[in-house]
């Protein structure tokens, strides 16, 4: 029987010794040391021995299964360290391999149009004013005005949040909100840029859209010094050989009033496709400061004038970029954004 155990024993040690993974280790373990084991089957013939021998034997079996144990042991975390070695190898990194590209954003184009808008106004000397989106139908249209009755609320039509509040269909509120507030100090030189709504949806009408308004009051304000203004703007932001053409229109809120158009930048005024023949395209439209508007935001009309415009940004950005679908602007595509 000690022949036996010490036979067992070169034979475990060999195997532990050529043993490759961690699942083949545990094999070992189980075929020697289980409880059905080689171990477990030689000390059954215990009984056979004499009192003498037993604990002789005993004592032999507790060495040998102790060896076993501690050279699985060391096996272990010999293949374990083997294993994390091999990971590390495995993961290095190649610190001369080129990166991968990361795709850089820009700009939406309407961001970009909308900033150049305010860059060419404030290098005249405008201020940017800014208001709510959600307003009071006073701000809107009463003190613009257009009273409750007023047939022209019709040419905008309103998302309304309650009978007195509604989404703003024009920036003119953030006019009203800023005559309010520096009255009776002039000059008032702002532009009020921002996003407005109206229930329209098609390819050149848009649910929400962005606009740029501008209001300046003074003593002795002239509709040159608004034609003056909005030439140098149509120049800056079309290109300098641009000419403007006012023709006569109505707004409530200005009087007299004008729809105001560029030369056509695509044949120079000589009629194309993009003008429909005529030589220009209509970009914005403006007037001089109705006095009731005046009145009403604490502004004596005989004391001082003023004048105001209003343009759509994405109609800037289509006349700019020759886009013909407006919903191209909110669609999101890469392909369309990237070539901007
Ligand atoms: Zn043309």
């Amino acid at each position: 029987m000690q022949q036996q155990l010490e036979q067992m024993e070169q034979t475990a040690l060999q195997e532990i010794s050529g043993v490759q993974d961690l699942n083949a280790l545990n094999e070992i373990r189980v075929k020697y040391l289980g409880k059905k084991g080689e171990l477990t089957q030689i000390l059954r013939g215990m009984g056979t021995l004499s009192p003498e021998e037993r604990p002789v034997i005993g004592q032999l079996a507790n060495t040998v299964r102790e060896r076993l144990e501690s050279a699985l042991e060391s096996k272990t975390a010999e293949l374990k360290e083997k294993a994390k070695q091999e990971r590390l190898a495995r993961e290095k990194i190649d610190v001369t391999l080129p990166g991968r590209p990361v795709l850089r954003g820009h700009k939406h184009p309407l961001t970009q149009v909308l900033e150049e808008i305010q860059e060419i106004f404030m290098g005249m000397g405008f201020a940017v004013a800014e208001g709510p989106e959600i307003e009071y139908d006073y701000y809107n249209f009463e003190a613009l005005n257009l009273p409750k009755d007023h047939p022209a609320r019709d040419m905008q039509d309103s998302f309304y949040v309650t009978g007195e509040i509604l989404l703003r269909t024009h920036t003119s509120p953030v006019q009203v909100r800023t005559m309010e507030a520096m009255r009776p100090q002039v000059p008032v030189k702002i532009i009020a840029p921002g996003k407005v709504y109206r229930r329209d949806d098609d390819a050149t009408h848009s649910p929400m859209f962005h606009q740029v308004e501008g209001l300046v009051i003074d003593r002795d304000i002239s509709f040159a010094h608004l034609k003056g203004t909005l030439l140098l703007f149509a120049r800056q932001m079309f290109g300098p050989e641009r000419e403007i053409r006012l023709r006569p229109s109505f707004f409530p809120f200005t009087e007299p009033s004008a729809e105001v158009d560029i030369s056509c930048m695509m044949c120079g005024g000589a009629g194309c496709r993009v003008c429909k023949g005529t030589g220009w395209l209509e970009i914005l439209g403006a007037g001089m400061v109705h006095p009731n508007v005046l009145a009403m935001s604490g502004y004596n009309p005989e004391e001082v004038t003023g004048f105001a415009f209003g343009m759509g940004v994405e109609r800037i950005a289509m006349l700019k970029y020759g886009i013909d679908d407006l919903r191209l602007l909110f669609d999101n595509d890469l392909r369309f954004l990237q070539q901007f």
